[in-house]
């Protein structure tokens, strides 16, 4: 789906992906701890290879950003990792060494030309490189760009006392407050619209303040943005199935059922934040759940 240039087109919007790393990560059980072994066999006929590996016994994880570009702004949703942080409560991004700024060049975008950057939650992979180690100091990476922050995101994780967010301590602190004490940030709400083409929307569950974004493209095509509403695509035949770091199992099933029911009634393309290759695809109607066309 992706050109030689790195892009492919939405309607009116140019997307490219830039990934981080995409590997045979987590096994089955830590990532959706409800999801029994008799039922991921029977979805291995497609989830394997890209979804599954079945040699290692792991679910493949992508982390990857979403570069948009509209008439007007290059806006990238959601930063993975980032380099040099200190995680070592979640060792997969503990004190990372990638290339992920090469490979943004790659697509022709410099952090000084970043004009946007939209967070769909604040867990540890999504705001990585949000910020960059300089001088011993966190700093933003995109010196131009708006930082589209979730205000109830922010609040949420702004009211949980230090020490008390498990994996994701010390993530406000270097990847989210550097760049509203540089006076980077914004805070939007449901609804927010930036060129009349990308809207922020409430997607709470997965986080308290978990938003998607939907890009028009025009002339009825849509693309979903969905960040962690789910996390592979055997959520699309389960969409009950949550995974063990959603924090409202409850409203993250609603929140997903809602969202696959929309995107199977309109074959809007789904762009989740994990999703193995080709990382994008659309979702029909089967029986009471659905299934997933990758592509
Ligand atoms: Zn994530």
């Amino acid at each position: 789906m992706q050109s030689t240039s790195g892009y492919f087109q939405l309607g009116e919007l140019r997307v490219a992906r830039v990934e981080e790393s995409c590997q045979a990560a987590f096994p089955p059980e830590v990532m959706f701890p409800d999801l029994s072994v008799e039922a991921l066999q029977r979805q291995l006929g497609w989830l394997a290879p890209n979804y599954y590996d079945p040699q290692a016994g792991l679910l493949v994880a992508s982390i990857h950003s979403w570069v948009v570009r509209t008439r007007h702004h290059t806006i990238l949703i959601d930063t993975c990792g980032g380099n040099d942080k200190e995680r070592p409560a979640f060792p997969a991004l503990h004190q990372l060494d990638l290339p992920w700024l090469d490979r943004l060049a790659a697509v022709g975008v410099a952090p000084e030309q970043v004009d946007f950057v939209m967070c769909t939650h604040l867990h540890l992979d999504h705001v990585g490189w949000n910020t960059r180690l300089r001088d011993g100091r966190w700093v933003p990476t995109f010196p131009n760009a708006k930082y589209l922050f979730s205000r109830d995101e922010y609040d949420s994780w702004n009211g949980m006392p230090v020490g008390s967010r498990a994996v994701n301590d010390g993530v406000i602190e270097d990847s989210v407050l550097p760049v509203i004490e540089a006076g980077q940030s914004q805070f939007v709400e449901n609804g927010y619209t930036l060129d009349d083409m990308l809207t922020v929307e409430a997607t709470p569950g997965h986080t308290a303040g978990h938003v998607m974004i939907r890009g028009n493209g025009g002339a009825g095509v849509t693309g979903l943005f969905t960040g962690d509403i789910m996390h592979n695509p055997v959520q699309v035949p389960y969409p009950d199935i949550n995974s063990g770091f959603c924090q409202d199992p409850a409203q993250a099933r609603a929140v997903r059922r809602r969202v696959l029911n929309e995107a199977a009634e309109h074959n809007h393309l789904l762009l989740p934040a994990h999703f193995g290759p080709p990382h994008v695809g659309r979702v029909r109607r089967d029986g009471e759940a659905f299934a997933f066309i990758p592509g």
